[in-house]
C-alpha cells in the first residue's frame, strides 16, 4: 500500500484556481467521477467489507464574493455492503456534503496558520477537491450497515432470515406462565 500524505494533492481531482485568483471569474462549477480503484489503490475508502460497483461522484461549487471564497462539495458514493443483522447485501449510496470557506496558502488572500481545519487550502493555485471529499467520506462512512430500519436480523438458534417469515423456534419457547403474565400485563396498559 503506498504511504499517502494527506495533504499533498493526491490526484484524485483537483480545481484549477487560477480564474477566481486572476479575478476572471468570481464562480467555478465542476462535476467529475472518481474511480473507486484508483482511490484504492492510494489506499484510501477502502474498507474491508464493503464494496463500490460504481464511480463515485463529485460535484459543486466554488464561489468567491470580492476575496471571500466558499466551496460547496456534494460527493456521492454508491456502495455495497453486508446488512449487520441479517447478512444480507445492501446496496446504498452514502453522500458527504461539505461547505466550507476557502483561502489561499500564498498570494494576497493566504492565511497564517495551515494547520487550521476552518479552510480549504488551495496549494499551487488548485484545490485538491478529491483529497478533500475522500478524507471526509472515510471520517463519517457508517461502520453498520443495515438493509433496512426494522431488518428484523436472524433468528439466533436456526439461522433463519426472519425478513422472509418466521421460523418455529419462537413458538416452541412460549412459556405458558410468561403467556398469562402478558395477558395481564396487556390488561393493565388498556386503561
Ligand atoms: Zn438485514
Ligand atoms: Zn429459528
Amino acid at each position: 500500500m503506498n504511504s499517502v500524505d494527506k495533504d499533498t494533492v493526491s490526484g484524485l481531482f483537483y480545481l484549477d484556481m487560477t480564474p477566481i485568483l486572476g479575478g476572471e471569474k468570481d464562480k467555478l462549477e465542476f462535476d467529475c467521477k472518481i474511480s473507486p480503484d484508483a482511490c484504492k489503490a492510494l489506499g484510501r475508502l477502502d474498507f474491508p467489507d464493503v464494496a463500490f460497483p460504481g464511480d463515485f461522484h463529485l460535484f459543486g461549487t466554488v464561489v468567491s464574493f470580492e476575496g471571500y471564497m466558499e466551496a460547496d462539495i456534494t460527493f456521492s458514493l454508491p456502495y455495497v455492503a453486508e446488512c449487520a443483522r441479517c447478512l444480507e447485501k445492501c446496496e446504498d449510496v452514502f453522500t458527504v456534503h461539505i461547505r466550507k470557506p476557502v483561502a489561499d496558502t500564498k498570494g494576497k488572500n493566504k492565511i497564517i496558520d495551515e494547520d487550521t481545519d476552518d479552510y480549504l487550502l488551495i496549494r499551487d493555485s488548485k484545490l485538491p477537491l478529491g483529497d478533500i471529499a475522500v478524507l471526509e467520506a472515510e471520517l463519517d462512512f457508517p461502520t453498520k450497515h443495515l438493509c433496512k430500519e426494522d431488518c428484523k436480523g436472524l433468528c439466533p438458534k436456526c439461522g433463519k432470515n426472519l425478513n422472509l417469515g418466521d421460523c418455529d423456534c419462537r413458538k416452541k419457547d412460549i412459556d405458558p406462565r410468561l403467556e398469562k403474565l402478558k395477558a395481564m400485563k396487556a390488561m393493565f396498559s388498556e386503561d
